[in-house]
């Protein structure tokens, strides 16, 4: 017989994976702060509770998928987690989850906090690439890890329950910069007569052909040796920097997404380090002792 569970939070998210549980036999107990939020699930075949107490009662599993973690901390705190084997798939911080775990095992439940590396229909969708960092009990994510692959993929990233968070979380940062990128590209290109239509498939296949970079830096950052596979010396780069600047200019686009990383370039090249590329910036960015 497949795992029953319970599953806190029935919004956009929550509802994907309720449907994707269902769908595969699993018994489900939804609770949702707003009750009509999760009746839809009942004609699915989910069993509605009426509080998160109740809900928590039904299953040894329960998986919370709330707005943050302060709503986790509200929803459960009258429910009894004790031999509870609880997932908390809300996205938070580092410190939110390892206090997330103390605070559910001081309870008397195992813990494992989660980042969602997808959007709600990605979930369940074959070949969507959707999966779930996971990090903290290893023991409750062998034990269930074939309920947790039901809706996504799964990747442990560790015993410390602020790793899934940080993998999450340092992922959701890098596509903040790509998404910076590509929104100074289309401005650049906006009042020209060129089809976004058409440019979109060009800024894909740069985008790509970038992508491998990460594993030169990765490289650098593991030998310490900033100077090796140097293809694009920062020197150049920050030449270059000038084109990047003059053409917004021309292009009368706002350079606000540009400059700070311009500028952390600009450092590193005054601190003497032409010969290298950006890997050194990382060095930068890392502040205190
Ligand atoms: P929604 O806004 O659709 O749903 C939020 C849920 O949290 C609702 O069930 C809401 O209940 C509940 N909630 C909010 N505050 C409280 C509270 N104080 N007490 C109890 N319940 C509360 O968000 P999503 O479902 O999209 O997101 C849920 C989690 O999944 C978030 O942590 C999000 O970061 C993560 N996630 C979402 C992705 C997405 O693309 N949607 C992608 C990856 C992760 P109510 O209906 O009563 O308001």
């Amino acid at each position: 017989p497949l795992t029953p569970l319970t599953l806190l939070g029935t919004g956009a998210m929550g509802t994907a994976l309720a449907r994707v549980w269902l769908a595969a036999g699993h018994p489900v107990t939804v609770w949702n702060r707003t009750p009509a939020r999760a009746e839809p699930l009942a004609a699915e075949g989910a069993t509605v509770a009426v509080s998160a107490a109740e809900a928590v009662a039904a299953s040894r599993l329960v998986i919370a998928c709330l707005l943050d973690d302060a709503s986790v901390g509200e929803a459960l705190d009258a429910a009894d987690l004790t031999g509870r084997d609880l997932v908390n798939l809300t996205t938070g911080t580092p410190a939110q989850g390892r206090a997330r775990a103390a605070w559910a095992q001081e309870r008397g439940a195992r813990f494992l906090d989660a980042g969602i590396m997808a959007v709600p229909p990605m979930i369940g969708a074959a070949g969507s690439g959707a999966y779930v960092f996971y990090s903290g009990s290893a023991a409750l994510f062998e034990e269930h890890r074939d309920t947790l692959a039901v809706p996504a993929g799964t990747s442990y990233v560790g015993a410390d329950p602020g790793f899934a968070a940080l993998h999450d979380v340092a992922l959701l940062s890098a596509m903040g910069g790509m998404f910076a990128g590509i929104t100074h590209a289309f401005a650049l290109i906006r009042r020209e007569d060129i089809a976004p239509k058409d440019f979109a498939p060009l800024l894909q296949g740069w985008l790509t052909a970038m992508a491998p970079m990460v594993h030169t830096a990765a490289d650098q950052l593991e030998s310490g040796d900033y100077g090796k596979d140097v293809v694009s010396n920062l020197a150049m780069q920050v030449a270059g920097n000038a084109t990047l600047l003059r053409t917004a200019e021309e292009q009368g686009v706002s350079t606000e997404l540009l400059t700070p990383y311009m500028a952390l370039m600009e450092r590193r090249l005054a601190d003497g380090h032409g010969h290298e590329d950006t890997t050194g910036l990382v060095d930068l960015l890392i502040e205190g002792p």
